[in-house]
């Protein structure tokens, strides 16, 4: 099982946002917690949360990886996660999956080899899953599915570690062996893909199901996530299709070896 670590990007980026109650970065402390269970044998997920602000620090990033021997385990797997807000206001630094992938098409540090990123935000993992003819998942996350319940140090009970103390987002309390749900956990477990205004003659509903719960997608005047649907499906078609049709004109020249053999 793996575990999962973040940073927040590059040292002088990460040293801002995540620091100690003194004010001082937790960037050394990360990476040695990081080298410490990659020496251990223990997987390690490195979400790396991006934004505008840190986007294009991600090839320096990519050469604090190799300084530090990740890139030689591999057991070591950096991915990408969009900076979301969830807030109504919304925040003028936020990227989607699709920006993101873009990027690091265009910059070459997405793919499985080292020192790369495997995956770019769920909407990215859902459609390269669907082009690579793995099941994909009935539900956008395991939440969506309210088959998630994080209990925090305070007897909240939440449905995803992205809202761990907002308050807004508790679908219960516990104490002691006593667990009490709220109204807000049906929401979450009884969701109906097929039931939600834009969602049920959407032509990604059995890809995306409704996208994340927390936001306003599925009942929304109009779906804010399906136009990245579009956009990623564009860029993964153009950045693949070279290396598909050379794979298909091999698979057919072999077709016809065979056949030719045979009838000699
Ligand atoms: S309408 Fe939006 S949230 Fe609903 S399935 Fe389509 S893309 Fe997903």
């Amino acid at each position: 099982m793996p575990i999962e670590i973040t940073l927040d990007g590059d040292k002088e980026i990460h040293d801002t946002r995540r620091i100690r109650a003194d004010g001082s970065g937790t960037f050394e402390k990360v990476c040695e917690g990081v080298t410490e269970a990659l020496k251990l044998g223990v997987e390690v997920s490195l979400r790396v949360n991006v934004d505008k602000d840190n986007l294009e620090r991600l090839p320096g990033l990519t050469e604090v990886f190799k300084e530090h021997h990740w890139t030689d385990y591999p057991n070591f797997g950096p991915y990408l996660s969009p900076v979301e807000c969830y807030e109504e206001t919304g925040a003028d630094n936020t990227l989607t999956d699709a920006d993101i992938l873009e990027y690091v098409y265009k910059t070459g540090l997405y793919g499985n080899d080292h020192p790369a990123f495997y995956n770019v935000g769920p909407t990215t993992g859902l459609i390269e899953a669907f082009f690579r003819n793995e099941m994909w998942n009935t539900s956008f996350c395991g939440a969506a599915k309210g088959l998630n319940y994080l209990f925090t140090p305070n007897g909240k009970v939440y449905p995803c570690l992205t809202f761990c103390g907002n308050d807004a987002y508790t679908i219960g309390t516990y104490q002691g062996d006593k667990i009490t749900m709220n109204e807000q956990h049906s929401k979450w477990k009884n969701r109906d893909p097929f039931e939600m205004k834009n969602c049920k003659d959407c032509k990604y509903l059995l890809l995306c199901s409704g996208g994340c719960p927390a936001r306003p997608n599925a009942n929304a005047e109009e779906c804010t996530i399906r136009p990245t649907y579009d956009r990623i499906i564009e860029l993964f078609v153009n950045h693949n299709s070279g290396a598909y049709l050379k794979a298909l004109e091999q698979h057919n020249n072999q077709q016809e070896e065979k056949k030719e053999q045979k009838q000699a």
